[in-house]
């Protein structure tokens, strides 16, 4: 191994995520979660991405294991605007191949970390495939992470190696993900588009290509939510992997899951006492991620649904004052006051899920938003829009029965939308999974249950926790 420490000094590993929040948030935590073992860990970032991990670290009682180090953003060198070194800064869906050419030049910086640094382990992004070749020059072993569940990166590989979306005739005819366990069941429109855009399926099998080569992969999940699948990814796909989630749950205090990401966009007071007039179980939280950014037409249409639908809600929108209101039906604010409370940025949505108030989560289906849910106990409305979304919302649909899908159809990166939900299908939503009837208190008792399952597996002995052991005691044997 090219590490330096002795036996009897901690391992070290050196993380490196994405530059998306939804990449980097989870990875963060996972460096919090090794550091809290003892693990020595550096999160290797860019300039402008240091200060959103340095907060959430600093707010840390583990935070002298952990070292932030930057490298160099090339963002004019890849054509992209200066200073444009997240995802959630590319200014246009044209931008997004330079973004990832811009990640293909922090090689060089990258290799001279590894060189400095000289860790036991990376855990590096998915996206940086060539992270695996370098590591291998430095003989360090290199772990992959996707940031998605067991179930849907079963589902995507045998969708991509058996096709099923060839053999049906149309866009509403559905197919069986053959292989798969269990009976699940979608349409071409849900899946074919996301193989079919631009170069993805040649990056899919090049991910896999590269996740074959590398020594394992760490997964944000835990064994409990989604055995089958777990079991699948490593006996018939054959991957070595280890599950040490829900990360989110390394976020004990307060503090840190305010600073998790970005800086909440609202008063803490404001929105928790908004919170505690309303009865438990009554509040539809409503959120698309850090990513998704809806046409004010969609916006409009939700607007109005939440309105009809007469329950309280909590809406993070990734608007501010300056866009103007023309996004809200005519005097929307007012008639809702009291009802509604509209985030505009960033919501503390670790925080706001956690209030017992809180009774569905409308959500995109990310991957991050869909566990932090989990843990929650709150049932899901599913609204997915792209990456693998549309897998999750069978998981949460199908599998684990704790969620009700609004109904979408297909598949959209940026642009051309899926417009056909409308205010009267996202009301009669909310009303009935917030509603009294047997069927959404049985979804609510299975929500509970997996939240009290999610919670335990992060104790000591409980499945993720010894999975993190088994992780940190492998590397720590790997280097003799
Ligand atoms: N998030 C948040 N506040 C927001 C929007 C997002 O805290 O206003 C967090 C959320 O808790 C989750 C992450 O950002 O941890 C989003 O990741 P996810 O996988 O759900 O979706 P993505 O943003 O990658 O589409």
């Amino acid at each position: 191994m090219g590490a330096e420490t002795t036996a009897h000094s901690p391992i070290h590993i050196l993380f490196f995520p994405f530059m998306g929040h939804g990449h980097m948030i989870p990875m963060v935590d996972m460096a919090k979660l090794f550091a809290s073992k003892g693990v020595k860990t550096t999160i290797l970032t860019t300039p402008l991405n240091a200060p959103f991990i340095f907060k959430t670290i600093e707010k840390s009682k583990i935070h002298s294991n952990i070292n932030i180090q930057t490298i160099k953003f090339p963002s004019v060198e890849a054509g992209l605007p200066d200073g444009c070194e997240n995802f959630d800064s590319i200014p246009s869906p044209e931008f997004i191949p330079l973004f990832f050419k811009g990640t293909e030049l922090l090689q060089e910086g990258f290799e001279q970390q590894l060189s400095l640094q000289r860790p036991n382990c990376v855990v590096s992004d998915t996206f940086f495939t060539w992270t695996n070749d370098s590591s291998a020059k430095f003989n360090i072993p290199r772990i992959v992470f996707y940031g998605v569940s067991f179930f849907s990166m079963c589902a995507t590989e045998c969708v991509r190696l058996y096709k099923p979306y060839e053999n049906v005739s149309s866009d509403s005819e559905s197919f069986v993900i053959p292989s798969l366990p269990g009976e699940i069941k979608m349409t071409r429109t849900q899946v074919a588009d996301y193989l079919k855009i631009g170069d993805w399926l040649e990056r899919l099998t090049k991910f896999r290509e590269v996740e074959e080569k590398s020594y394992g992969v760490v997964f944000n999940s835990f064994y409990e939510l989604e055995k089958d699948y777990a079991d699948y990814y490593r006996k018939v796909i054959g991957r070595r992997a280890w599950h040490i989630g829900p990360l989110s749950l390394c976020n004990i205090d307060k503090e840190q899951k305010k600073y998790r990401g970005k800086e909440a966009s609202i008063d803490e007071h404001e929105w928790q006492n908004w919170l505690d007039t309303k009865e438990a179980n009554s509040v539809v939280y409503v959120s698309f991620g850090s990513i998704v950014n809806f046409p004010d037409s969609h916006l409009r249409e939700i607007a109005l649904g939440l309105e009809a639908s007469g329950q309280p809600f909590i809406w993070a929108v990734k608007k501010s004052k300056k866009d103007g209101e023309e996004w809200l039906p005519g005097g929307f604010e007012k008639r809702i006051e009291g009802k509604g409370l509209i985030i505009r940025g960033w919501a503390p949505q670790v925080s706001i899920l956690e209030h017992e108030a809180i009774g569905a989560f409308m959500t995109h289906c990310g991957w991050n938003s869909t566990l932090e849910g989990v843990v929650a106990g709150v049932p899901f409305i599913t609204w997915p829009v792209s990456a693998e979304q549309f897998y999750n919302e069978r998981l949460v649909v199908d599998v684990l029965k704790t969620g009700v899908p609004v109904g979408v159809k297909r598949w959209c990166l940026f642009g051309d939308m899926d417009d056909s939900i409308k205010w009267d299908t996202i009301e009669k939503t909310v009303r009935n999974i917030l509603g009294k009837d047997e069927a959404a208190e049985e979804m609510r008792k299975k929500a509970k249950e997996l939240s009290r399952l999610a919670r335990k597996t992060v104790e000591e002995g409980g499945s993720s926790d010894l999975d993190l052991d088994a992780f940190i005691a492998e590397f720590d044997s790997l280097r003799g």
